[in-house]
C-alpha cells in the first residue's frame, strides 16, 4: 500500500494554497467545503477565487511563495503551473514534515486528494495513488450511480440514535447486528423514500422493543466455480454479514477475502480423500458456531445443492432448529461451459443435459450407463478425472460412438482455465501427454464441437480438436 487513506478534520485550520487559476479555484472549493481557512498566495488571482477565500474567512496575498508562509499551516496545496516552484514548495514541506499536495505531480506529494463520493456523513475516498486518476474517477461514477443520494441522511439518522443503541446493547456484537438489520431493512427504505420522520419514529420503537439477538444463523453459500465475478449479490451480502467463514479448497482465495476483515476464517479442506475436517465434523462446527450466536457463512464451490453435500449440512441444522439460508451459486457445469464456449444444449446437437458424478468407488463407477449414451444428450461428469478411463470405456461399451467429442475443463472460469478436447476413443491417451489436474469437469456430447467457433477468446493451441 503506497498511501494510507486518512480522513482529515480541517475545520478552522490554516491551509496554504499556492496558485490563482482554475485549478486552484477547484481546490479552494474543496478546502472550503471541509471548513479550512485558506491562505492563498499567487502572482495573479481570479476574482472569483479571491471572493471565495474571503467569504470563508481566509486571506489572499498577491506575490511570491516564500518559506515563511509555511509557519503554522496544517496542509499545503501547490496548484501552480510553475514546475520549479512546485518542486521547491514540495521540498520545503517535506523538510518541515508538513503534508503537501502538488496537483498532477504524485512524486512531489506526501498526501494526495482522492476522488470523493460525498454522502456525508458517509464519505468514500478513491485513489489510484496518482497513477491513473481516470480509473479512480471511473470508479467514482460507478459508486455515485449505485449509492442512493439519501444514504447520507441514513447516516445522520444512525448518528442521532447512536448513544441510545449503545445504552441498549452493552455488547458490541449485538450493536453491530442491530445496525446491520436496521440499515438494510424497512427503516432504511423509509429514509430512501424521503420519510425521515416516520423512519425516526420506527427506529425509536425498534430500539425500545429490541432485545439482543441470541441465536446464530447459517448461510450456505454457493460461491460459483472460481471467477469471483460469478458470485451473486446475495452471496456477497450474506458473506459480508458473517462473523465466521468456513470454506474449502474449491473456493477461490479472492472470494474468501471478500468477507469482513474481522471475521474468523476456518479452512475445512476437502481434497479428494484428504478431508481436513470430515463431513460430520463440518456439520457439527456449523451447529456449534450458530449455537454460540454467530452468523456463520459456509462457502461452497459452485452450487451447494449440486454434488456439494449441502443437503446434509442443512439437514442437521433443521433438526436443531437453527435458522439457515441457502444461496444458489453458478455450478461448475454452467460456468465451465460458458467460459469454454460449449453450450450445454443446442437445438441441433443436444436437447437435454445430465449432470452425473464420476466419483470412483472400488475402481468402478456405479452409473446407469445405458441412459448416458443418447446422441442428443450432453453428459457432464463432476469429479470424473480419476475415473476418466472407466467413463470413456463404459460409454463406448454401452454403445456411444467412440468418435463422440469430449472436453476436459481444468480450473474452469479462472485465469488457469485449460481446455482439452478429443473423442471418447482418444482422450485418455491425449491427457497422458498433456496432464490435467483437479478440479476438472468433463463434458461429453456433440455440443463440444461448437467450441471451435464459440471460444473466440481463448488461446487456440490449448485445444486441438481432431473431431
Ligand atoms: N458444488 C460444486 C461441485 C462440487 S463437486 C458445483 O456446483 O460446481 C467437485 C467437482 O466439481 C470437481 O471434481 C470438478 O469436477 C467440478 N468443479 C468444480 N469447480 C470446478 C472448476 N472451476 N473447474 C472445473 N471443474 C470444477
Amino acid at each position: 500500500m503506497e498511501f494510507l487513506p486518512l480522513f482529515t478534520q480541517l475545520h478552522g485550520k490554516p491551509c496554504l494554497l499556492l496558485g490563482g487559476g482554475q485549478v486552484a479555484l477547484r481546490k479552494a472549493r474543496l478546502l472550503s467545503r471541509a471548513g479550512a481557512v485558506i491562505q492563498l498566495v499567487a502572482k495573479e488571482i481570479l476574482p472569483e477565487l479571491a471572493a471565495l477565500v474571503k467569504e470563508n474567512g481566509g486571506n489572499s496575498q498577491l506575490g511570491e511563495f516564500d518559506e515563511s508562509q509555511l509557519e503554522h499551516v496544517f496542509l499545503v496545496i501547490a496548484a501552480t503551473d510553475d514546475e520549479p516552484l512546485n518542486k521547491r514548495v514540495s521540498e520545503a514541506c517535506h523538510q518541515r514534515l508538513i503534508p503537501v499536495n502538488v496537483v498532477d505531480s504524485p512524486d512531489l506529494c506526501s498526501v494526495i486528494l482522492p476522488a470523493i463520493v460525498d454522502r456525508s456523513p458517509l464519505i468514500i475516498a478513491i485513489s489510484s495513488g496518482g497513477r491513473s486518476p481516470v480509473l479512480a474517477r471511473m470508479m467514482r461514477s460507478r459508486l455515485e450511480s449505485s449509492i442512493p443520494a439519501s444514504f447520507g441522511r441514513l447516516g445522520n439518522l444512525a448518528s442521532k440514535f447512536r448513544d441510545a443503541v449503545k445504552a441498549k446493547f452493552a455488547d458490541i456484537e449485538d450493536r453491530r447486528h442491530f445496525w446491520e438489520r436496521t440499515l438494510q431493512g424497512p427503516i432504511a427504505e423509509m429514509v430512501f423514500a424521503g420519510k425521515d420522520t416516520v423512519a425516526e419514529q420506527m427506529l425509536s420503537k425498534e430500539i425500545a422493543e429490541a432485545s439482543p439477538e441470541t441465536g446464530g444463523e447459517v448461510y450456505l453459500i454457493g460461491a460459483g466455480p472460481g471467477d469471483p465475478d460469478l458470485m451473486t449479490f446475495k452471496a456477497l451480502r450474506l458473506l459480508q454479514k458473517a462473523d465466521i467463514v468456513l470454506y474449502d479448497r474449491l473456493v477461490a482465495p479472492e472470494i474468501v477475502e471478500m468477507c469482513r476483515k474481522d471475521a474468523e476464517r476456518v479452512f475445512v479442506g476437502k481434497q479428494r480423500s484428504n478431508h481436513a475436517v470430515p463431513q460430520e465434523g463440518i456439520n457439527q462446527l456449523l451447529i456449534d458456531y450458530a449455537k454460540q450466536g454467530k452468523k456463520v457463512a459456509r462457502l461452497k464451490g459452485g452450487d451447494p445443492f449440486i454434488f456439494g453435500r449441502g443437503g446434509e449440512e442443512i439437514e442437521q441444522l433443521a433438526q436443531e432448529h437453527i435458522p439457515f439460508q441457502v444461496v444458489p451459486g453458478i455450478t461448475a457445469a454452467a460456468g465451465c461451459a460458458s467460459y469454454a464456449g460449449i453450450p450445454l444444449t443446442h437445438r441441433d446437437y443436444a436437447q437435454s443435459v445430465r449432470f452425473v458424478t464420476g466419483h470412483l468407488k472400488d475402481n468402478s463407477i456405479n452409473l446407469p450407463w445405458s441412459e448416458l449414451i443418447h446422441d442428443h444428450q450432453t453428459t457432464v461428469f463432476y469429479m470424473g478425472l480419476v475415473g476418466l478411463p472407466v467413463i470413456c470405456e463404459q460409454l463406448i461399451a454401452h454403445g456411444r460412438s467412440p468418435d463422440t467429442p469430449i472436453a476436459l475443463i481444468q480450473q474452469g472460469t479462472t485465469v488457469n482455465q485449460k481446455v482439452v478436447v478429443g473423442t471418447l476413443a482418444t482422450m485418455v491417451e491425449r491427457i497422458a501427454n498433456d496432464p490435467v489436474q483437479a478440479p476438472t469437469l468433463i463434458i461429453v456430447g456433440d455440443v463440444v464441437k461448437l467450441r471451435e467457433t464459440l471460444a473466440w477468446y481463448e488461446v487456440r493451441d490449448l485445444a486441438e480438436p481432431d473431431l
